[in-house]
């Protein structure tokens, strides 16, 4: 039989309970500049879909992940972690389901948790009937929250961006925030970590600023990841977190002109379907991004 000293098991405890995030990466770290506190009052943001957005400074960017936990999203963790940087994973219930042990550990290294749907409908949640379309999302929020051992943040983004107006007054009328995104990487269309790299920064520079999309579910992502966050440094970018908190998100409103990216691309991908049947399986179809191959 083995005897700890008492010291020795108080030792271990807190060695346990240090979140490996806690280490110091040193000043060449990207690091994060500030977080944004996101308020208990429902809001849909994002200027790809929605005519408002969080209210960054020049510079500031937000990094977001969807469709995890998967395969690549320990690299992508990784790559974080070195830069002591954090990010917002939207989860796909199932998946978590799948890889509790993943997105525990993206919530103990201080990333944030929000929800993605439990299937992530091929049909899209706008296909499906309303009760079926919440059903989907609840059960999303479950599968997470069992994942984690905790509460997720009342985070939502839509999968494909196809939400509709019932279900975001539904969402909002939970405190949920929507998230959009500000510009995306087009990961779900397969090129170089490199080619990727070099068209996330292009589209950022002409944007200045933004919550940035990807997909941890992508190799590709995963492998340009450390790159990016040194492009992000090297250039004078900043990293904000957000995070659920209490008062007003900071929220700008588009100028006049502003149109959305994504409705033309949903039209498109759902051009010619119907909704499904009421109680049908959403995920029967399998995994796929209106704005992608995803
Ligand atoms: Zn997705």
């Amino acid at each position: 039989m083995i005897h700890f000293s008492r010291a020795a098991v108080l030792c271990v405890a807190i060695l346990a309970a240090t979140p490996t995030f806690a280490r110091d990466c040193g000043p060449d770290a990207l690091g994060v500049s500030r977080t944004i506190a996101i308020g208990p009052k429902g809001a849909a943001l994002g200027l790809q879909s929605y005519p408002r957005t969080l209210d960054l400074a020049d510079r500031e960017v937000v990094l977001t992940f969807d469709d995890g936990p998967a395969a690549p999203t320990a690299r992508v963790l990784d790559a974080l972690a070195k830069e002591c940087a954090r990010a917002t994973f939207f989860i796909i219930g199932r998946n978590a389901e799948e890889t509790p042990a993943l997105v525990k550990r993206a919530a103990a290294e201080g990333h944030t948790i929000g929800n993605h749907s439990y299937s992530h409908p091929a049909m899209t949640l706008r296909l499906l009937e309303d009760n079926d379309a919440k059903a989907d999302i609840e059960k999303g929020i479950k599968a997470v929250e069992r994942a984690i051992g905790d509460k997720t943040a009342p985070f939502f983004r839509f999968p494909g961006f196809a939400d509709t107006p019932a279900l975001v007054s539904y969402l909002e009328g939970k405190g949920y925030t929507i998230f959009g995104s500000d510009l995306w990487a087009s990961d779900w269309s397969p090129m170089s970590p490199k080619g990727e790299l070099d068209l996330v920064m292009s589209r950022l520079e002409k944007a200045g600023k933004g919550i940035v999309l990807f997909h941890d579910s992508k190799a590709q992502t995963a492998q340009m990841l450390p790159d990016f966050l040194r492009a992000l440094k090297a250039r004078g970018y900043r990293l904000v977190h957000i995070a659920p908190g209490e008062g007003e998100t900071p929220i700008v409103e588009a100028g006049p002109g502003w149109s959305s990216t994504t409705e033309p691309i949903i039209a498109k991908t759902l051009a010619g379907k119907s909704k499904l049947p009421r109680g049908a399986d959403p995920g029967a179809e399998g995994h796929r991004h209106p704005a992608g191959d995803d």
